[in-house]
């Protein structure tokens, strides 16, 4: 709470499921924006105490990423950090809690940009590696590709020294209880549609650095029941993740075919640079427009590179929050 106007504004707009700040001052102040995942977060939904956690664990990974940049560190350090200490928490839906595929599966997606360079790095489908988003860096500065899937991705985790689990250890109990759950609901749905009280809980962030380069990443599970072999948004630069420096940086939460089909970090960053909107106005466009006209549901972090964010989604909450010198916030529900 250093500067009351700004926290005023914060406050006012995390409550209303379109959070936007636009700082007045010439240098754009080092920033970082996450999110723990989008859905079914009407208030009520979780118990006092496990609220504390989720805004206790969302505070943390914002002091760890922010303290970076405050440091005079890059936006990609700071978006790797943020976002393995959410990966390392049960609470969220990416590395140690993620979700089950439809044969009681781990597989873990993430992706990261370098807003200053384009370079990206993505890995899907790795099922040994503890944190993904260290992964998807290894990709992109280590190899001279942009994407690796499945055993492959798990072969490079192990060559580059990354940290190498038994899958076991993605096991959470209250996740093979929803797991179970879900399979009951879709008898009774007899489809596949999602159950209408469906949490997303992928991590992303995004950042903004001392040097003025934006960076995103974006870590998840993916969707309960998924389908053998399914790849989400969360791995796909321009779907899940984009950053540029001279647009902003996205990293998206939601039902990721959607997601894919409308390519929605790029799509938020391209109206940013050729129509010269705000990262507010972008996001809405897509978010309740394009998102919502196709059916789909979720939400978005944006950076822009004057230090302008905003969180949108059409969801009940998204796990949120923000962090820079004038605005420190966190929230998980909000309107529609
Ligand atoms: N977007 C992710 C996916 O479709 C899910 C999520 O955001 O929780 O895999």
């Amino acid at each position: 709470m250093k500067n009351s106007l700004a926290t005023f504004a914060a406050m006012a707009v995390l409550t209303t499921g379109c959070a936007v700040e636009t700082p007045d001052t010439a240098s754009p102040p080092v920033t970082i924006v996450i999110h723990g995942g989008a859905g079914a977060l009407a208030p009520g939904r979780y118990t006092p105490e496990k609220e504390a956690e989720f805004i206790a664990k969302l505070n943390e990974a914002l002091d760890v990423g922010y303290a970076i940049l405050d440091d005079g560190g890059a936006a990609l350090d700071a978006v790797e950090a943020a976002i393995v200490t959410m990966e390392n928490s049960p609470l969220f839906n990416s590395g140690k809690g993620s979700v089950f595929t439809r044969e009681g599966k781990n597989e873990l997606d993430a992706s990261i940009m370098d807003g200053a360079t384009l370079n990206s790095g993505a890995i899907t489908g790795v099922t040994t590696v503890k944190n993904p988003i260290r992964l998807a860096r290894e990709v992109m500065e280590n190899s001279v590709h942009v994407m690796f899937a499945g055993d492959g991705a798990d072969q490079f985790a192990e060559q580059q020294g990354l940290e190498i689990v038994d899958p076991e250890y993605f096991y959470t109990e209250h996740r093979w209880k929803s797991y179970e759950e879900a399979l009951e609901r879709e008898k009774e749905q007899k489809d596949s549609a999602l159950p209408i009280d469906y949490k997303y809980g992928t991590v992303g962030a995004v950042a903004l650095d001392a040097g003025g380069n934006l960076a995103a990443g974006t870590s998840t599970g993916g969707m309960t029941l998924k389908n053998f072999g399914r790849v989400g948004d969360t791995p796909i630069i321009g779907a899940g993740t984009f950053a540029d420096n001279k647009s902003c940086a996205v990293s998206s939460t939601g039902h990721g075919e959607y997601f894919i089909r409308l390519t929605i970090a790029r799509d938020i960053c391209a109206q940013v640079e050729y129509a010269g909107k705000s990262v507010e106005d972008a996001a809405n466009d897509v978010i309740h427009g394009r998102l919502e006209t196709l059916g789909g549901g979720g939400g978005v972090i944006v950076l822009g590179a004057d230090g302008a964010f905003a969180m949108v989604f059409n969801t009940d909450g998204m796990f949120r929050g923000v962090k820079s010198a004038d605005v420190e916030e966190v929230a998980i529900y909000g309107e529609r």
